[in-house]
């Protein structure tokens, strides 16, 4: 198997290191109560003192976290090497659980027309300790902030970047998460625009953990699924109807399902002729299963569709046997939809 970054640094600083140790760190890694090298007890005392002379604890920083007034939003803007911003989001559940939305890019190149991080370009990828290092943020913020019980059950990799465009370490963050932490594979969700290639190597690749996917539909007509994401073609949903029948035929069942993710912009995608074209897509591929986004703000030119459209979309929805829920809206008062936060500390 290949050394993440961070296993890769850890092997050159000691060269001779037996897995047994490796084990050990990453083990300490995941434990919140640990904050430094210098407290990983179960390491020799040298060998915490190299680490922590060489070796950050953490690959990044918090610069701000901001929380919404009901304090079941959190949101932090951080700092990974090179002075970049990126986001996490931490959110409470109904049921009193934790999710993180996680980062997997310092910017992005798909420029979804709606998408504040879409506007910054991509300006590079993360590696698996930063995306990782995300829930260890947020692990340990739980641990300081809240009570004894509260945990992170959810991981959605739907913050700034398109996951499946930097495959490897995404890949790789997964696999380390799922091996460290009781965060089961249908607790997990990659989310993404729809890179093709990359949905293809999702199926051929045996060391793809699978966790569920959800892919950003936006809309069923062409035309209009081009003005909201340029970067989509003109083969791109029959490719995806194809894709998602061969997925559904490998992993789909009750617990693991395929989302297609659907924001709602007011005249744009929320017509009803849009809910039908939405509809006869989905029904033709199989139990998909539509989640229906209410925009948050940004200064990007769209705008929210209402309550009632909304409401009335899904009916529409209903009617012809889709399965749809809506996202709860949450942390709207921090500005918690994708990119938002560092574009207004870069203001
Ligand atoms: S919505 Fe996602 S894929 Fe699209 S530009 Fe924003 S971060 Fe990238």
């Amino acid at each position: 198997m290949a050394y993440s970054n961070r296993n890769q640094q850890i092997v050159e600083l000691f060269p001779k290191l037996p897995n047994y140790r490796l084990a050990q760190i990453e083990e300490a890694l995941f434990s919140p109560e640990i904050r430094s090298w210098l407290d990983v007890s179960t390491l020799p005392k040298a060998m915490r003192e190299k680490l922590d002379k060489d070796m950050p604890f953490m690959s990044v920083t918090v610069d701000e976290i901001v929380a919404s007034i009901d304090g079941d939003t959190h949101k932090a803007a951080i700092i990974v090497e090179g002075g970049q911003k990126i986001e996490t989001v931490l959110m409470k559940n109904k049921r009193g659980m934790f999710t993180i939305c996680v980062s997997s890019q310092v910017g992005c190149a798909m420029r979804c027309g709606f998408c504040a991080t879409g506007k910054m370009g991509l300006i590079r990828n993360l590696e698996a300790e930063e995306i990782i290092d995300q829930l260890r943020l947020w692990q340990q913020y739980l641990v300081d902030n809240m009570g004894e019980d509260d945990r992170i059950s959810n991981i959605v990799y739907m913050g700034m970047g398109e996951p499946l465009a930097n495959y490897e370490n995404v890949k790789s963050s997964l696999n380390t998460i799922l091996k460290h932490t009781d965060i089961g594979t249908t607790r997990i969700t990659v989310s993404t625009v729809g890179v093709l290639p990359r949905l293809e190597q999702v199926l051929a690749d045996e060391d793809w953990p699978h966790v569920r996917m959800a892919v950003s539909l936006h809309s069923a007509d062409k035309a209009t699924r081009k003005e909201i994401v340029p970067t989509s073609y003109d083969d791109f949903l029959p490719k995806l109807a194809d894709w998602s029948r061969r997925y559904l035929e490998r992993f789909g069942n009750r617990r693991h399902h395929l989302t297609f993710e659907y924001v709602m912009l007011k005249d744009i995608n929320d017509t009803k002729h849009h809910a039908t074209l939405l509809a006869n897509f989905v029904n033709r591929i199989g139990t998909v299963r539509v989640n229906l986004i209410p925009y948050n703000f940004t200064d990007c030119g769209f705008a929210a569709s209402t309550i009632d459209t909304i409401t009335a979309f899904r009916e529409t929805l209903d009617k012809k046997g889709v399965v749809v829920t809506t996202r709860r809206t949450q942390g709207e008062d921090i500005a918690a939809a994708c990119g938002q936060l560092v574009k207004k500390n870069e203001k």
